[in-house]
């Protein structure tokens, strides 16, 4: 059996924060110093804007029940100091609102008897961190760790959907929900086939060098569907504004009006169709003029294009239903829904969660029935020729071309392999997908 796929995984390493360096204290005397320096002088620790190596450094996570008072109180403080210290914190920190299982950490010194916190640091995810200072007044401060992007490429050929392959090969789903962001109307992804493949180049978040804290975006992409090549490049249209598109190598934008389906890896389970006829309603045509898309309850459902909301409410067979008006021409209407996120006179942007996926209405089973109007009637969506997003002004499209044209070269030297392949085997394909991109490039 010719099974699953292996991913080509190459590493570059670049910090985007500089390293600082401290300057040490002169040391008098030489002779003492070079004792010292063998024996006492630490390497020194910082974290938090702080040198570690000053302090007993208490590491804990909030635990039911703990609050911000207590645990100060269990670490040596007293009332009346712990009263002071939350009234100087309160107005820049909410003390309230530590979270079960969070870390925090206690910089503690030496007291008359007892070890005393000088100071408290919430990390509320693993990248943001508040540091409650008290060593003088109270201080509140904000701070992020330095974190470390980590640029990796996979490649894949499809055998299931893409999510199986990206996880087959153990990386992240996130990658497969961005690049099926990225294709969301460009490639149909409920009609993958096997053999379709990929080329992915993104880049992944690490904080002190070492934990991994989630994929970052998505730089560049290759999606082969029956043979013909999407590419995608991430681009900033507007510096200013941080506005970020995905365009193909002719500076074409992949994204479209609207998205192709309101929820992410669910499969269509019945389409637009007038002339359906229904067994259980005695085989009479009873027109389905929506599309269904089969997806478990409390899937996120997108609203397919920016507009606002004109109709949020349960109502018959529909139950639980959101209606966004796109512009004067189109509106979408998503059915069925477990509950509602938006209201009337809310404004929608394309990919906003507007609902979950339910089986309130008339249903025989979860999934979102996705209607879609034009000029006040509905149609098949699949059938209208929709407009395509902002393209890239003629006066960037130089500096795009000039700006993809070195991750092309990367993308397209990413070769697809086959783990199943013997060596020889192996070593044809290579030269062969080497042959295929010298001709592309032609
Ligand atoms: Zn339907």
């Amino acid at each position: 059996m010719s099974k699953r796929v292996l991913g080509l995984f190459m590493l570059t390493v670049f910090t985007l924060a500089s390293c600082k360096k401290e300057n040490k204290a002169p040391i008098e005397d030489t002779q003492i110093s070079a004792v010292l320096a063998e024996k006492v002088e630490p390497v020194e620790l910082r974290e938090f804007g702080y040198n570690l190596n000053d302090y007993t450094v208490v590491r804990d996570t909030i635990k039911a029940g703990d609050s911000f008072g207590e645990i100060l109180q269990r670490n040596n403080l007293q009332y009346p100091q712990i009263y002071n210290i939350v009234e100087g914190a309160k107005s820049d920190f909410d003390i309230t609102n530590l979270q079960v299982g969070k870390p925090y950490t206690l910089l503690m010194v030496d007291g008359d008897s007892v070890q005393l916190p000088k100071c408290f640091i919430y990390q509320p995810n693993k990248i943001d961190y508040v540091v409650v200072d008290f060593a003088d007044t109270t201080v509140v401060k904000k701070g992020k760790k330095e974190v470390k992007l980590v640029e990796r490429e996979a490649t894949g050929i499809i055998d299931g959907s893409l999510y199986l392959t990206l996880q087959e090969q153990g990386l992240s789903p996130i990658v497969a929900y961005k690049m099926s962001d990225i294709y969301a109307w460009t490639v149909d992804f409920f009609r993958i086939q096997k053999g379709d493949r990929f080329k992915v180049i993104y880049t992944e978040k690490y904080i002190d060098d070492s934990i991994y804290a989630g994929v970052d975006k998505v730089k560049a992409a290759y999606f082969e569907h029956k043979g013909e090549p999407f590419y995608a490049f991430r681009f900033e249209t507007d510096s200013t504004k941080h506005i970020v598109d995905y365009f193909d190598e002719t500076a074409d934008n992949l994204r479209r009006a609207f998205l192709k389906a309101p929820v992410q890896f669910s499969r269509i389970s019945s389409r637009y169709n007038l002339k359906r006829r229904i067994a259980l309603y005695g085989n009479r045509v009873r027109p389905h003029k929506g599309t269904d898309f089969a997806a478990p309850v409390g899937t996120p459902i997108l609203s397919t294009a920016n507009g606002t909301v004109i109709a949020s409410e349960r109502r018959g067979g529909n139950g639980n239903y959101v209606k966004v008006k796109h512009n004067s021409t189109y509106s979408t209407q998503y059915l069925h829904m477990k509950k509602r996120k938006v209201k009337v006179g809310d404004y929608v942007k394309q990919g906003d969660v507007i609902g979950w996926v339910g089986m309130t209405g008339n249903t025989s089973g979860p999934h979102v029935c996705y209607r879609f109007w034009k000029n006040g009637k509905q149609v098949d969506p699949f059938r209208q020729d929709l407009p395509q997003a902002e393209p890239i002004s003629d006066s960037l499209k130089v500096d795009y071309l000039a700006f993809i044209s070195p991750i092309k070269q990367q993308l397209d030297s990413l070769i697809f392999a086959d783990p199943n392949a013997n060596e020889e085997e192996f070593i044809t394909e290579l030269n062969q997908d080497n042959a295929i991109s010298s001709k592309e490039s032609n």
